[in-house]
């Protein structure tokens, strides 16, 4: 077929399926949130996902640590990334240092390094050495869709699971709901607020609003079982030269991954491989997801065979499963009303419209809001910040928060009868305090963070 060749996809009726206040699209971690949020705010919502498990890349993609939300200081996201990470402790899928260990009143030590290394809760930011352990979450991607699925359940959303967002109905410049592909065909949600929580901004692209295409390392996640871990970790610390070599050697076999290229998970013996590093793909495309999906596990693969001769620990070792959603980080990102800069994340530059915060930066709400679109919210990875700003901010706690903050923000407009636009900024930050989250609106103290590094 010659590139250039197109044909008319011709008019469709769909039905409409749904009415509700608020409609939100994509059950990730951010959509979750706000649809959790504005349900216990009182709207009726309607959640629509594409797959048939809640959770985005936090259980699809095998994401499994919750961090970027502990500074030096206190635990500055909370709310609901905290509500559901006591969900899965209390099963027994999720794992955290208790305060005894962690920083800042624990110094960073040999020991705790060598005890909590493995579980990815220590702080990458940090230029000491050991890192410090902070505040952070290794969990099982099953036990964040069960959470989810509870939690959505237990607020009354409607939930779509199985809905392929395609189009936006937009009506006289103002968001009015959305069709879905389905094995049924298309069908259509009508609200008075759509939130787009998409990641990859389907919605807000569709109806018009402004954004800029982004891009970041592609990765396809794995994990691995029949690891004895003990072992696995004792080696890396009584024979460290040997280690170091075979370490080298299965990082080069990888191309590109961070500190550690297994880390612990909750289930015995099972490891997570948050790796490798692919770049020059773009997650909107199919021919480059396939790609991936392909040299992703053609990598893996090998390190495994490497393993299974050569690391102490991994002689047993099989591979369990690879992420069944590919590890897209950047796509789209909007352009709103305020576009957060790497400098603002850096510097910890305070909003004074800040709704919801993440590990020591603030996110106004003009950056959840499009421009020229109304009654439309943005909420997650593909939120108004420059490529380089959403690096630094798009971890899963910061996107949980950004959700219930507009789950807040549409339920308060739609109570006081005004454009989400217009809403009380002030309203919604007492809200959020209300329900346990930080929205950021009390500056934290620089000097104070400075001094703690
Ligand atoms: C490989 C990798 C490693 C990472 N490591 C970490 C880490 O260690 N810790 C951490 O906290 N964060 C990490 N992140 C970042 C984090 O996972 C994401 O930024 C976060 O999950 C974003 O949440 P979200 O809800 O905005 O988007 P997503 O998690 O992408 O969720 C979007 C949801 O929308 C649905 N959706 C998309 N399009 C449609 C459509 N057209 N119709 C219907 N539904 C749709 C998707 O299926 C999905 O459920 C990592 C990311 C990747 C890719």
């Amino acid at each position: 077929m010659r590139s250039t060749d197109t044909v008319i996809r011709p008019a469709v009726e769909a039905p409409v399926v749904a009415t509700s206040d608020v409609v939100v699209v994509g059950g990730g971690p951010a959509g979750i949130s706000a649809a959790v949020s504005a349900a216990r705010n009182g709207a009726s919502v309607t959640l629509v996902e594409r797959y048939p498990y809640l959770g985005g890349l936090a259980s699809g993609g095998m994401v499994l640590v919750l961090d970027d939300m502990h500074n030096d200081t206190e635990i500055s996201v909370r709310g609901l990334a905290l509500e559901i990470i006591e969900r899965m402790h209390r099963k027994g899928l999720c794992v955290y240092p208790p305060e005894a260990d962690r920083h800042p009143s624990v110094r960073a030590t040999e020991e705790l390094w060598r005890k909590w290394a493995r579980w990815g809760v220590t702080d990458f930011h940090s230029r000491t050495r050991p890192h410090p352990v902070v505040f952070a979450a290794a969990f099982d991607p099953d036990g964040y869709k069960q959470a989810s699925l509870d939690m959505v359940a237990e607020a009354g959303v409607n939930l779509r699971l199985h809905s392929w967002f395609q189009s936006a109905i937009v009506e006289d410049g103002r968001a009015a709901g959305v069709i879905c592909e389905t094995k049924e065909g298309p069908q259509a949600v009508r609200a008075d607020v759509v939130i787009d929580a998409t990641g990859d901004l389907d919605v807000a692209a569709a109806a018009g609003a402004a954004f800029v295409e982004g891009g970041y390392i592609v990765t396809t996640v794995s994990r691995m079982g029949g690891v004895d871990t003990e072992t696995a970790e004792r080696f890396r610390f009584e024979e460290p030269e040997r280690y170091d070599a075979l370490d080298r050697e299965a990082r080069a076999m990888i191309g590109g991954c961070w500190e550690h290229w297994w880390l612990k998970t909750p289930l015995p013996g099972i490891v997570w491989c948050n790796c490798p590093h692919m770049t020059g793909l773009y997650g909107l495309k199919p021919a480059d997801l396939t790609a991936a999906e392909i040299e992703g596990r053609r990598r893996m693969q090998g390190v495994l065979e490497f393993a299974r001769e050569n690391v102490p620990g991994f002689e047993n070792a099989y591979i369990v499963d690879f992420a069944p959603q590919t590890g897209v980080r950047q796509t789209r990102l909007l352009r709103g009303e305020y576009v957060v800069t790497q400098q603002d994340v850096r510097d910890r530059v305070h909003f004074d419209d800040s709704v919801c915060r993440g590990r020591d930066y603030y996110t106004p709400y003009r950056a959840l809001l499009p421009v020229g679109v109304d009654q439309l919210l943005v909420a997650g990875r593909h939120y108004s910040a420059t490529p380089q700003a959403q690096k630094m901010s798009r971890e899963i706690p910061p996107c949980m928060a950004m959700g219930e903050a507009t789950g807040v923000a549409a339920a308060l407009a739609l109570d006081a009868g005004v454009a989400v636009r217009d809403v009380d900024v002030r309203a919604v930050q007492r809200q959020m305090r209300a329900q346990g989250a930080d929205p950021g609106d009390e500056p934290a103290d620089n000097a104070l963070l400075a001094e703690a590094v």
